[in-house]
């Protein structure tokens, strides 16, 4: 059966087809700049790649486009052989304890929680009404990034606030690339061939978070009540002290959302290097001897490996530290960085191993932890869900 994977931006959508129970990829793509004249239609089918400059007026009008293009390359003869369409939602709350068949209820509520992630669960709800509007009687089922981390107790997922904050506001810890830390703690717990495991999987990416995995079930997890909380990322400062913004805002006559917006947007990699946001340009740049870019790897790797050893207490032990992601799944130097400062854990990579790519063990034979590359796949979990739940 074919499964639709869907990740609908407020400016694009990107979609898989996967055919499933099997797992296998039939086709990818992106619909970019949506509301211009100049949009971009991007299939990718048997190795080739299609692109078309276009213009795409709503999200309605992209969605119809990938639907034809589908036809058009041959990948579906009808609309109809897509038996279901799974929407990756950001935002779930505390609604949402697992993925869902999406009615109008189910909708209303998606948007509600835009409240709480308003540069998300919008774009999310747009992207489920063009594709419910195109194909109505095809099941549509929202996934959500932070299901996997509602098993985590109020000791993990408070802070150290009013109450009435969290029962009033909702202010907690929810962690997102919940999906992403599903697929690859299980899959390490697969490669371990045991589900009694203390895992923690290092999802670093531009976005970035870890999560500690006890036997299957997520008990931390880095990012909070909005992916800002955690360590540096691309461009996001990750924690600091909370008094930081009002005395920040004071000296440079910024309102507390623009206040935000640095921290969202220009700190992290580039707000410490002054270079970019890109690893590979920090990478380039350590290379060149850039101490900034270095301190940006630096500081990244040092809080990386603080939470490593707060979860292995949290945890009471650690069996495996999982890399996945763009930067993660791809970057020796950042992995060696980190694991560096694990040594008093017992931890050993093998430096040969650590140089490769794809899923493999790269852990020495004598390490206490085991340390693996594990590629993430949040479009298989989607698609996975979706086929749970629609029939
Ligand atoms: P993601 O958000 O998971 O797509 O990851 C994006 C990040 O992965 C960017 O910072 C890229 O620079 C980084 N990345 C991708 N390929 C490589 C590579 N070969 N070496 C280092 N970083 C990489």
């Amino acid at each position: 059966m074919k499964i639709m994977a869907v990740n609908a931006g407020s400016s694009s959508i990107k979609f898989q087809l996967l055919d499933m129970p099997s797992e296998t990829q039939i086709t990818s793509g992106i619909v970019e700049r949506i509301g211009s004249e100049k949009a971009l239609f991007t299939i990718k089918f048997n190795g080739e790649k299609h692109v078309v400059e276009t213009e795409i007026k709503d999200h309605g009008v992209g969605v119809s486009l990938i639907l034809a293009g589908l036809i058009e390359h041959k990948v579906i003869s009808d609309i109809n052989e897509i038996e279901g369409v799974g929407h990756r939602v950001v935002q779930g709350g505390e609604v949402f304890k697992d993925s869902v068949l999406i009615d109008e209820q189910v909708l209303q509520k998606i948007i509600d929680l835009g409240e709480m992630a308003p540069l998300h669960n919008p774009a999310n709800a747009t992207g489920i009404k063009a594709f419910k509007a195109v194909l109505p009687n095809v099941p549509q089922v929202a996934v959500f990034d932070t299901t996997f981390h509602q098993t985590m107790t109020p000791d993990a997922y408070l802070y150290g606030t009013p109450y009435e904050w969290y029962k009033n506001f909702g202010i907690r810890k929810y962690g997102f690339h919940g999906t992403s830390h599903q697929f690859v703690s299980e899959k390490a717990n697969a490669l371990m061939g045991t589900t009694e495991t203390k895992v923690v999987v290092c999802h670093i990416g531009n976005g970035a978070s870890l999560s500690a995995v006890k036997n299957g079930h997520c008990v931390e997890t880095s990012m909070g009540f909005t992916p800002l909380e955690g360590f540096p990322m691309g461009t996001r400062s990750g924690s600091i002290d909370p008094a930081i913004p009002s005395f920040m805002g004071n000296k440079l006559g910024l309102t507390a959302q623009e206040i935000t917006d640095i921290l969202n947007k220009k700190s992290g990699y580039l707000g410490i290097s002054g270079i970019s946001n890109d690893a590979r340009d920090i990478e380039k740049a350590i290379s060149e001897g850039n101490e900034r870019a270095k301190l940006a790897f630096d500081i990244q790797a040092k809080q990386i490996a603080d939470y490593i050893g707060s979860y292995y207490i949290y945890m009471g032990g650690l069996d495996a530290i999982c890399f996945t992601a763009g930067i993660g799944e791809n970057s020796p130097v950042l992995r060696q960085m980190i694991i560096d400062r694990l040594s008093v854990l017992g931890v050993k990579l093998d430096h040969a191993l650590n140089q490769l790519r794809g899923e493999r063990l790269i852990s020495t034979a004598d390490s206490k932890v085991k340390v693996y590359i594990i590629p993430t796949d949040e479009e298989v979990m989607i698609a996975r869900d979706t086929m749970r739940l629609s029939h």
